[in-house]
């Protein structure tokens, strides 16, 4: 079997950007991938259409050798633009890989170790609607939730963030929250690197050990030593690692006792194949993965694929549950994808990812610009998106 073409396709789904790459052989088997890096979805194109030039004529059966490959073979090896380019290349090999064996993606990486995947549900309402949306999210099953920043009045300004404002009532909606509905389900918090250290331990500080399970992502990632400053002045598990684009940049994380859960993106990290690795250096410092999945369905099946074949595994990112429902699960645009049961993913028995896609539909769809805000403060100088 060899590889005829490798199709990126950067296109609008539902409300933004999508960017699938899809591997065709000459045996007529294909494979799809999605790539992660949101909002720059050109440049990984372009990343896809550099490695296309020589992985036309390659064996789609021989995995980790390209993946080595694509990560070797320039100067300026890895970065998130290239392993976002990799990681879609390597999710479609292994749909193809596992269809040609007629087998599902996890029989590739090790074989099932649970019958489900269990999954957290996320809720963006602060105050009494998200007691009441924690609370309807416990009688349908969920027990591990999800909650957002509370954002202070901005006056309609989409683009003004002020960290301290937002930290005091987050703080306080949690610990509201925390006390109406008990001790029993998991409760974390996405702060989405909005924070400095500072500010984080004043968050923390100011709601009562136990308030919360985990927090995710309340600084940026850039300096691991940033982050052990903070975990020396909090005791709040963390939950960090979705932009990280390779094994080396989990290692400090790992290595060092500073993340908790690990929030490893399949479509960032560099497919499956690195994605196992990772796993596998968790399961050794005894952390459990929490995936990173706010894609689309191809995403969404890798990553149950890979929940389904490791040990170390805690619970998936689902971005449709009765609190949230995001546009990028169109039945026209993907035929066949998981579907939840409940809290939780069934694992699949069909081959390759379970997912298909339509084609004819990408080729119409064209890519449209789109920028996140680019957040500020009350006195105009830039914050983090
Ligand atoms: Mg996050």
């Amino acid at each position: 079997m060899k590889i005829t073409d490798v199709k990126p396709y950067p296109v609008w789904v539902g409300s933004r950007n999508q960017c699938l790459v899809k591997i065709e052989t000459d045996e007529g088997i294909y494979g799809w991938g999605e790539a992660g890096l949101s909002s720059r979805e050109l440049a990984v194109a372009g990343a896809v259409r550099h490695f296309r030039e020589f992985l036309i004529g390659r064996d789609p059966m021989q995995i980790g050798a390209l993946w080595q490959e694509m990560y070797r073979s320039q100067y300026f090896e890895g970065g998130r633009v290239l392993t976002a380019a990799i990681s879609a290349i390597d999710i479609a090999l292994h749909d193809l890989v596992a269809k040609s064996l007629n087998v599902p993606v996890y029989q590739l990486l090790g074989g099932k170790q649970r019958d489900f995947v269990p999954c957290f549900a996320t809720t963006g309402a602060h105050g009494q609607k998200l007691v009441e949306d924690v609370k309807l999210l416990m009688e349908l099953g969920w027990n591990v939730i999800r909650t957002g920043i509370v954002h202070p009045d901005t006056g309609g300004d989409r683009h003004l963030y002020e960290p301290r404002e937002s930290l005091a009532l987050t703080a306080k909606s949690l610990v509201n929250l925390r006390e109406q509905v008990g001790s029993e389900p998991v409760i974390g918090i996405d702060f989405h690197h909005r924070l400095n250290v500072a500010e984080t331990a004043s968050f923390c500080q100011r709601m009562p050990s136990g308030t919360l399970d985990f927090l995710e992502e309340p600084i940026r990632d850039e300096t691991p030593e940033a982050y052990e400053a903070l975990r020396r002045m909090v005791d709040v598990p963390f939950a960090i690692g979705e932009e990280f684009s390779s094994k080396w940049q989990f290692l400090p994380y790992i290595e060092r006792g500073i993340t908790d859960f690990v929030r490893i993106d399949v479509s960032n990290v560099g497919g499956l194949t690195e994605s196992m690795k990772v796993a596998g250096w968790a399961e050794a410092h005894y952390i459990e993965l929490m995936p990173h999945n706010p894609l689309g369905p191809v995403c969404t099946a890798a990553t149950v694929h890979l929940a389904a074949a490791v040990a170390n595994f805690f619970s998936l990112e689902v971005r449709t549950s009765p609190t949230e429902k995001l546009g990028f699960f169109d039945k026209t645009i993907f035929p066949v994808q998981h579907e939840l049961d409940g809290a939780r993913f069934p694992v699949p028995t069909s081959p390759g990812l379970g997912v298909e896609v339509n084609e004819e539909y990408l080729k119409r769809e064209e890519f449209k610009f789109s920028e996140s805000p680019h957040l500020h403060k009350r006195d105009g100088s830039f914050t983090n998106w």
